[in-house]
């Protein structure tokens, strides 16, 4: 049945509805592989995979064309790979050396990484490396309309200009054939010959069915439109603007190649709150590894999955990340015992890796595996809650608040007033009667109180200081049951 309460299934309606005799829909997304690919652009991905997902949803046949731009000139060393890299500036980044390894390029460097942490997600696409294609001269009759449309082209292009381009502007990019860097200048070209002359003195003539030639961002983007037959794509913020690389690739697109342009989304920006050591200026970006150190993948694509593309949001890794994984939590227990509405149930299904699972995932929640890591009470646990445990045990070393991190003493290192000593002895009293259930020994905390006279913030900080030396902590009577009632009579023994 078609769900008509989440944006990607609407996407996938009006798709269809254009066109509705297409054999099989192309959603389409690139990104250029110029330094370590960070969470944002995971955006990129995964808003063109949901559509995906929709249109497959709807029973048709769609594909997901993932495009490395990866001969795009190397324009910047980023902050993480050597200064010496300088050297190569200018020239694709497919063809310049990885700083990390041996065998492979600077861009094959990039893309493996990602690729690898987007498998984990469950996203899948085909992935298409435009240098390949490029240097396989798939583009060359697509480029030859590109030169015969010249001046239609700068046309579209200068209504968009302060400055309008040059007379003999051409919208082409050469590779010097000897330096391999992009500074070279057309002398002249003759149907598929193209003569150049590079800064580095070297001259020649190709034939571009023979040797690949590449086309400025601009026109490159819709003459790929053209040549995968793309349906959706979306876009970042920056292309989308009245005037920017999109609404002059629409118009490029009808103008010279007779193509009518994807339908397309643009998605705002994906900042980051807590973890606050990642900045572009570092080089140390965000990537959906280091994402997916904190949150469980499903709850990772619930991040995006809830919010629309065009709205902007942050991902946590303070103690928020707590409340996001009770909402995820809630949503899949409302999913489960059939309560979620129509949109929620659409979010909970396309925030699954894989399909839905049949059976209600057994998951203990993040806020007591909090207590249970740091008292070291995982054993007991089904292998799933051992894997959020792991999630709760990074996010405890990198990113909790000190509010959320404690110790289990066992010795006491704190002064006590001889009125906290009374309480604390007391406590230890009715530990050593019997075994407890939570709910029994916290009915025995307010006994205690009423018995010695004490508020209950004089004996739950008492309590807290010793066992854990910190003012607040979990709820007490869990904590103790977990850390064990021996080993608080032991702790409480010490007392003189
Ligand atoms: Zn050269």
């Amino acid at each position: 049945m078609a769900e008509k309460f989440y944006w990607a299934d609407q996407i996938a309606d009006q798709i269809i509805k254009r066109n509705p005799r297409k054999k099989q829909y192309v959603c389409a997304s690139r990104i250029t592989p110029s330094g370590t690919i960070h969470i944002g652009n995971f955006r990129e991905v995964i808003t063109s995979e949901l559509v995906l997902r929709a249109l497959k949803d709807k029973g048709k046949k769609a594909n997901f064309i993932f495009s490395w731009d990866d001969y795009d000139r190397f324009r910047k060393v980023p902050a993480n790979v050597p200064k010496s890299y300088e050297k190569y500036l200018g020239m694709p980044i497919s063809d310049i050396p990885s700083p990390f390894e041996k065998n492979k390029s600077y861009a094959e460097h990039f893309e493996q990484e990602f690729k690898k942490s987007l498998k984990k997600v469950g996203v899948n696409p085909k992935f298409v490396r435009y240098s390949i294609m490029t240097k396989k001269c798939k583009y060359a009759k697509l480029i030859k309309k590109i030169i015969e449309k010249r001046k239609e082209i700068m046309q579209i292009l200068n209504k968009y200009r302060k400055e309008a381009l040059k007379k003999d502007w051409m919208p082409l990019v050469i590779y010097c054939e000897k330096c391999k860097k992009d500074s070279t200048k057309i002398l002249g070209i003759k149907g598929y010959i193209i003569e150049y002359k590079c800064d580095c003195g070297h001259k020649e003539k190709i034939d571009f069915r023979k040797k690949g030639i590449n086309v400025p961002w601009r026109i490159n983007w819709p003459m790929r439109w053209k040549y995968e037959g793309v349906d959706f794509e979306p876009g970042g913020i920056d292309h989308s603007v009245h005037g920017g690389s999109f609404t002059t690739a629409k118009e490029i697109a009808k103008q010279v190649f007779d193509y009518e342009p994807p339908i397309y989304v643009f998605y705002d920006w994906v900042r980051i709150k807590g973890g606050g050591e990642f900045s572009s200026s570092s080089g140390d970006v965000l990537t959906i590894d280091a994402v997916e150190e904190v949150y469980e993948p499903e709850i990772l694509r619930y991040v995006f999955v809830g919010t629309k593309p065009k709205t902007g949001f942050q991902i946590s890794f303070d103690n928020d990340v707590i409340k996001i994984y009770e909402d995820y939590d809630k949503l899949e227990s409302k999913y489960y015992d059939k309560k979620a509405n129509p949109k929620e149930k659409r979010i909970y299904e396309l925030s699954q890796v894989g399909k839905v699972k049949k059976k209600r995932p057994e998951k203990t929640g993040f806020r007591h595996l909090i207590t249970l890591v740091q008292t070291g009470k995982t054993q007991e646990l089904n292998s799933e809650s051992k894997k959020r445990a792991e999630k709760v045990k990074n996010w405890l070393e990198k990113y909790a608040e000190e509010d959320m991190r404690f110790e289990v003493q066992t010795k006491i290192h704190i002064k006590l007033t001889k009125k906290e000593k009374q309480i604390l002895l007391a406590l230890r009293d009715i530990l050593k009667k019997k075994k407890y259930t939570e709910e029994k020994l916290f009915q025995e905390f307010y006994n205690l109180c009423k018995n010695k006279d004490a508020s209950n913030t004089e004996f739950f900080n008492a309590a807290y200081r010793v066992i854990i030396n910190k003012h607040r902590g979990p709820r007490l009577a869990s904590l103790i049951l977990l850390v064990g009632q021996d080993k608080i009579i032991k702790l409480l023994n010490q007392i003189k």
